[in-house]
């Protein structure tokens, strides 16, 4: 009788016991030696003693699994720490062995696509990037390109493929990172694409595929000002709108690939048409396209002959900084908007910061003052400080680094975890 999916639970369940139930895959906990690596890898160069003391383990611990972790190549010890009073020898430290692993990471966009060569310790060894052309495509086209990026950044490293670990990509839309399926994006031909796989086969590496907005959030958490936060939100503001959230130091997936969502989350019931098809979300009043709709009729351009709206947004943001009321109000009320946004972010998550990210951050009006005003408007605080917000303008080469961090991350997992072979 429950035609709407909404199912009643009339009786209570019996269940024997009590507390979460999880499988030992959901609720992964790395081993020690995983830890002990990882620390050292934070701190880039750190004393067993400073291990011992970071982990809450004991001495004999720290020096028989480090000794594990050197014999198998991954760590080093290096006199790097200062003397303490000046007497007796240099402390030694231990830090990453850099060549222990490469990882690719990878950013697909509409114009430009990025790849950087990462080593174990997180450094960026080279990069390169391709001008693509901007339509939809299949499936085979984006491995002929990623081929072709990848063949030049390991001609940039000097490197061959034969050294790298594993590859992470990332591109807007719907993706399921578990499966390496593209749901739907905007760069791809087709729905259900599985892009990952194929990836995968073409140059026989493990393949780590994510939406762009977690690549984003991933290097804020490994590189970034999210290092030393374990609950914030980074909000990208690009073609569309996107989001990613770290909660408790990881990021937050949902179940199916389609949580976060932020764009096309609903600010106005029958409100504005939306690429997706839907209306009233987020993006419809602050995306590119959004923006260059109201555009073409503020500049008096014909809607039919539009140009890119990439050029269309630049004439309208000079239009506004030389006065033209209307170019303003237009932008005004994307900020509006995004104010309402992020007050729910902030009102669903309570993050501990929030980052402003992409190529529309030079927008200034975007983030106003009067638009981060009436963001602390709308939520309800009860007198507690606001949430700080900070503007990240980063290149596409942060969001790359992003996608070296999904594959550095699972390397990891993969040579110190479950396939431990030291
Ligand atoms: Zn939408």
């Amino acid at each position: 009788m429950h035609e709407t999916g909404v199912s009643r639970i009339e009786d209570a369940p019996r269940i024997s016991g009590c507390g979460p139930i999880l499988s030992a895959s959901a609720a992964p906990s790395r081993p020690l030696r995983q830890q002990i690596f990882e620390s050292v890898r934070a701190a880039g160069r750190s004393a067993r003693a400073d291990v011992t003391r970071n982990l809450g383990i004991s001495a004999g611990s720290a020096t028989t699994l480090s000794a594990e972790l050197i014999a198998a190549g991954f760590l080093r010890e290096v006199e790097g720490l200062t003397r303490e009073a000046g007497r007796g020898r240099p402390p030694v430290a231990l830090e990453v062995v850099p060549d222990a692993r490469l990882v690719i990471g990878i950013k697909l966009s509409d114009a430009l696509h990025t790849a950087v060569l990462t080593d174990f310790a997180g450094t960026v060894l080279a990069n390169a990037s391709q001008p693509t052309p901007d339509h939809r495509k299949s499936v085979e086209n984006i491995l002929t390109e990623v081929s072709d990026l990848i063949a030049a950044l390991l001609a940039n490293a000097d490197r061959s493929l034969s050294e790298v670990s594993a590859i992470g990509a990332g591109l807007s839309g719907l993706i399921d990172h578990n499966t390496g399926m593209v749901l739907w994006s905007p760069l791809l031909d087709q729905r259900d694409l599985p892009l990952g796989p194929a990836l995968q086969q073409r140059f026989g590496l493990p393949v780590f595929l994510d939406n762009d907005a977690n690549m984003l959030t991933l290097a804020e958490l490994w590189f970034g000002a999210g290092r030393a936060r374990s609950d914030f939100a980074v909000v990208t503001i690009e073609e569309g709108v996107g989001m990613g959230v770290v909660l408790g130091n990881r990021l937050f997936r949902g179940s199916r690939g389609i949580g976060l969502e932020l764009g096309h989350t609903k600010v106005q019931l029958d409100g504005a048409l939306c690429r997706c098809g839907q209306r009233g979300c987020l993006e419809a009043y602050v995306a590119d396209y959004a923006l260059a709709r109201e555009a073409a009729t503020a500049l008096g351009r014909n809607a039919h002959n539009l140009q890119s709206a990439s050029v269309m947004l630049d004439k309208l943001f000079a239009q506004a900084k030389a006065g033209n009321v209307s170019a303003r109000t237009i932008f005004r009320r994307a900020g509006r908007y995004l104010s309402l946004g992020l007050a729910n972010v902030v009102q669903l998550f309570d993050p501990e910061l929030i980052i402003l990210s992409g190529e529309r951050m030079q927008y200034d009006y975007l983030y106003a003052e009067e638009v981060m005003a009436e963001m602390r408007a709308l939520i309800l605080a009860d007198g507690r400080e606001p949430c700080p917000v900070e503007i990240h303008a980063w290149g596409d080469l942060v969001w790359a680094r992003g996608a070296s961090a999904l594959a550095l991350s699972a390397v990891t997992d993969m040579a110190l975890g479950e396939g431990w072979a030291g």
